[in-house]
């Protein structure tokens, strides 16, 4: 079977992890958000584990060759023969670079990059109307999607609503300061290689999923017949 390798960009709040959650159970390819699988990694002790280990004790970022060290190793598992699904890296231009360099050393290589597209002012609406449980944070509210019963009341256990840091407005027009700076260049980077594939995220996630779906179908296909 043909692999497809794919990669997962959008803007904080275009539901990319509703997606790769998605695609893994709907194409059985593993979903690697690089956070839990470096946090995977220190865990199982393995040796790029280890070094990324050094780095989070002493609060430092872990370096680029250490976070590909850890992608690399999963997937050379059996898991990830016959594709993998690869969210939250690269985020820069020199991190796809390095990614591509390593794919070359394993004979492999990325299939496409799926953008998952939202305009700002729908992020802002997204996660700006986040309410998040005092007492426990798996509870999750929208103002305008998803309102709580009373206002500002978790409806599980009756604690106080708040919002995030990560939710406030200054929080969000920074993180999609960093997001144009630093990963929308990605963008052209996977247009310019052929393998960038846009999807409207302000949809609805079902029909992102079928979009992404019909995408990834025609690219099986095309692979199949060897073009
Ligand atoms: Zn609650």
């Amino acid at each position: 079977m043909p692999e497809l390798n794919l990669i997962l960009l959008g803007p904080p709040g275009s539901g990319k992890g509703t997606q790769g959650e998605r695609l893994q159970e709907d194409f059985r390819l593993p979903y690697y958000a690089t956070g839990d699988i470096l946090r995977a990694a220190v865990k199982e002790g393995t040796d790029v584990g280890k070094q990324a280990k050094e780095y989070m004790d002493r609060g430092d970022l872990v370096p680029d060759d250490v976070i590909i060290g850890v992608i690399a190793e999963r997937l050379q598992q059996e898991e990830a023969a016959d594709g993998f699904i690869l969210d939250g890296f690269p985020r820069t231009v020199p991190q796809a670079e390095a990614l591509d360099a390593k794919m070359d050393e394993l004979r492999r290589e990325i299939t496409a990059a799926i953008l998952i597209d939202v305009p700002e002012e729908e992020v802002v609406r997204r996660l700006g109307g986040r309410r998040t449980c005092e007492e426990n944070p798996s509870h999750i509210y929208h103002v305008e999607f998803d309102p709580p019963k009373q206002e500002g009341v978790c409806d599980i256990d009756g604690a106080k609503l708040i919002v995030r840091d990560d939710d406030t407005p200054d929080v969000i027009s920074k993180r999609l300061a960093t997001y144009r700076e630093k990963t929308e260049p990605l963008i052209d980077y996977y247009e310019e290689r052929g393998i960038l594939n846009g999807v409207n995220g302000a949809k609805t996630p079902a029909e992102v999923e079928e979009r992404i779906h019909g995408i990834l179908a025609t690219l099986r296909r095309e692979e199949e017949e060897g073009m």
